[in-house]
């Protein structure tokens, strides 16, 4: 069982936990407490008898009747690679993911490509993400600029040691799409990026080039702009049929309007 997080010293990673409670109060009547786990920790989940994935994902809602008996509640679990140390850089960013949700932001989903809809959806939210790290909780700009620093400079080693070499047409395009994304920031000059990829990866310097320019064209701090791109990067990039918009809080509203009549754990 993780940690109930009631408080935490950084004003940034507080502010965004007090936005969470309110916002989840907003939209679902009751504020969802948050829980950190040990990311090589499995979440279990209450409501559905599974065992959540931690090293999938860094944050997802889960049901436990641990913390209150007999009373099966929302929280949203935060699994940590440095449990129960928080990073705030890390901490900040998935609780924007999970605000920009409540605010009706959405996700792109696809029966067999999960992994291109997973990118795809959080490149569609990361302007958005970095300016309510920056404006609304008041991350320090110098963590938010030597985070992005990081990802190209991770980016360009990859590149440097040849290790980018996908070997068919999904990899290659998970690749450049996480690619473009790490050069996707305020903070990110990747005119030497790009100029490397170029060189030694053109068909990636391609896909990656489109990502970028669907990006610009797009107002991404809007929920508009946001749902534009994903409309278009899938278009530009042919990514076929059967694609369809969700929220990640579409599966929360259901079990939301079942939870109240789970049994209590005795009964069952
Ligand atoms: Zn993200």
């Amino acid at each position: 069982m993780g940690i109930l997080l009631t408080s935490v010293d950084n004003i940034a990673c507080q502010k965004a936990i007090d936005i969470w409670h309110h916002e989840t109060k907003r939209v679902f009547g009751s504020q969802f407490q948050i829980q950190l786990f040990d990311k090589n920790e499995g979440v279990f989940d209450g409501f559905t008898d599974k065992v959540l994935n931690g090293s999938f994902a860094r944050m997802q809602i889960y049901y436990s009747n641990d913390v209150v008996p007999n009373i099966c509640e929302p929280y949203l679990a935060i699994t940590l690679a440095e449990y129960p140390q928080i990073d705030v850089n890390d901490f900040t960013h998935e609780v924007a993911h999970m605000i920009l949700g409540l605010r009706g932001y959405q996700v792109v989903r696809h029966p067999i490509e999960k992994k291109i809809a997973t990118i795809i959806s959080s490149l569609s939210q990361h302007a958005a993400v970095y300016d309510l790290q920056q404006h609304l909780f008041g991350v320090d700009s110098d963590v938010l600029y030597t985070t992005s620093k990081f990802r190209e400079k991770l980016c360009r080693i990859n590149l440097s040691a040849n290790a980018v070499c996908p070997q068919d047409k999904v990899s290659e395009m998970e690749v450049s799409l996480v690619i473009a994304d790490s050069l996707y920031s305020p903070f990110s000059k990747y005119a030497k990026t790009l100029t490397l990829l170029k060189e030694r990866q053109p068909r990636i310097y391609l896909i990656v080039s489109d990502a970028l320019d669907v990006l610009q064209n797009n107002d991404m701090l809007t929920i508009e702009g946001s749902r534009s791109f994903c409309s278009d990067i899938l278009r530009q990039l042919k990514l076929g049929p059967n694609w369809t918009f969700g929220n990640t809080f579409d599966e929360t509203r259901r079990i939301m309007s079942e939870v109240k009549e789970l049994p209590a754990p005795s009964a069952k």
